[in-house]
């Protein structure tokens, strides 16, 4: 059975194929009710990302470089469709498993774990809650072995936030749907051969009019846009897709007409638990390159490590990682007991992607000159970790969606 063991078993079989560093295993337990099983994943993940991921992340960030064979790796392992049923090709753990690996994954590199959390929690996520069977078999299965990649087109030129006003149509016809109109920002677009999309049948319904599609590709109508040129993140595609007259049968749709608004909210809900995990991968990255950098670099004659404004800025680092890290196990948890987890996902976010933007700041002011030229890692940690801040909802959303819970807690 393709469960917890296998994977974590297949992990240790790729890893002894490598050179362990002995200092590798250091630093791994961080919360300290974490199920035996998560620990050796995390271990294993780790590993797998010191390996195949760390000491290349430099040449995909400069060259824009797709890493198409650590995502068929990734695939091999079980990663590319973590808690999904082994019954359509998934590993079948759950949403701690999934901001583990995320975690371990962006620790090594940045832009493979954006991939890895697109395929999993934005791509595949909503086929398996809302797909019928057939769309599952189809869209699902070929999508979890690294060989292929899906994507999630959401976020349209004219709005992003404002999801539920999108302007991509879907005329009805006796057959199927039109598809017209252009979504942007699209996350491995460039790579994908499915996607999943949303438009509205009906705009004077507001989000009540917008339902959820999913097609390959390939289907006549539907071409790729501009490939955005961006900050970090550059190994991952990000493209705008243009669908033009673009027919598509009945069964294209997914889940109810009118549905689709929900099921957006929904995925982003699990998406942004794997998207805390990357943020708190990046910013445990570039804490680790601050201490190590500290300890060697001496200053008035001694390691700079043992000043004691150092010393603040170490602890005010770990202090935000850390806690960020305990909110979002605490929705991990919650999504895993089947409890609603909306507001604690958001809270998870908001956290760890706060936290990545400060820890890679407070990095580069360790590593003085050092951490400003890309001979160091910390300029491009600085850089992955300021997209956690506005993908699958901006900081400011995540506040309204906190602070719409917590008032309607206290006030119902
Ligand atoms: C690299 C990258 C990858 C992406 N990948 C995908 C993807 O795969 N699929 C997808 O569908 N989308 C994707 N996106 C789009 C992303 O989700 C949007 O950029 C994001 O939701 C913000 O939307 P916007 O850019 O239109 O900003 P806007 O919505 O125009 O917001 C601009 C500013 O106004 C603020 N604001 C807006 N409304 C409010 C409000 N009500 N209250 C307070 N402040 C508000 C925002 O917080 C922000 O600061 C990606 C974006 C990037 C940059």
């Amino acid at each position: 059975m393709r469960n917890i063991n296998t994977l974590v078993g297949k992990l240790c079989a790729l890893n002894t194929r490598r050179t362990l560093s002995k200092t590798l295993y250091r630093n791994v337990s961080v919360v300290a009710s974490l199920p035996e099983s998560h620990e050796m994943l995390r271990t294993s993940v780790r590993a797998f990302a010191e390996n195949e991921l760390k000491p290349i992340a430099a040449k995909i960030d400069r060259e824009h470089l797709y890493p198409k064979k650590q995502v068929k790796t990734m695939g091999e392992l079980g990663l590319m469709a973590i808690m999904i049923s082994e019954e359509y090709g998934g590993t079948g753990m759950d949403y701690l498993a999934y901001l583990i690996a995320m975690e371990e994954v962006s620790r090594g590199c940045a832009s493979t774990g954006v991939i890895l959390s697109v395929n999993n929690s934005l791509y595949i996520a909503p086929i398996n809650k809302f797909g019928n069977e057939e769309q599952k078999q189809k869209y699902i299965g070929n999508f979890a072995n690294g060989d292929r990649v899906g994507c999630f087109a959401l976020s349209e030129p004219g709005n992003g936030s404002d999801a539920g006003a999108a302007s991509t149509t879907a005329r009805k016809t006796s057959s199927g749907y039109v598809l017209n109109g252009t979504k942007a920002w699209i996350t491995n677009a460039f790579e994908a051969e499915a996607v999943v999309v949303f438009a509205t049948t009906d705009k004077s319904l507001k989000h009540k009019g917008i339902s959820a599609f999913v097609l390959p590709m390939s289907t006549k109508g539907v071409s790729l846009g501009k490939k955005e040129d961006k900050l970090g993140i550059r190994g991952s595609s990000t493209c705008s897709i243009i669908f033009e007259d673009c027919e598509v049968p009945e069964e294209a749709l997914l889940g109810q007409p009118g549905y689709g608004f929900k099921i957006a909210m929904k995925t982003l809900d699990g998406g942004r638990i794997g998207i805390a995990g990357q943020a708190l991968g990046i910013g445990q990255a570039a804490l680790e390159c601050a201490i190590g950098y500290a300890k060697d670099r001496k200053a008035f004659g001694n390691s700079i490590l043992k000043l004691q404004t150092i010393q603040n800025k170490i602890a005010d680092m770990s202090v935000r990682l850390e806690s960020a890290r305990l909110l979002s196990h605490r929705a991990a948890a919650l999504a895993d007991a089947g409890k609603p987890f909306s507001k604690e996902a958001a809270m998870a976010k908001l956290a760890a992607s706060e936290a990545a933007t400060y820890v890679s700041h407070q990095a580069i002011q360790i590593l003085g000159g050092m951490g400003y030229v890309s001979d160091m890692p910390a300029e491009r940690h600085y850089r992955d970790a300021r997209i956690t801040e506005i993908y699958e909802g901006t900081s400011e959303i995540q506040r309204l969606v906190i602070a719409n819970s917590v008032i309607k807690e206290h006030t119902s």
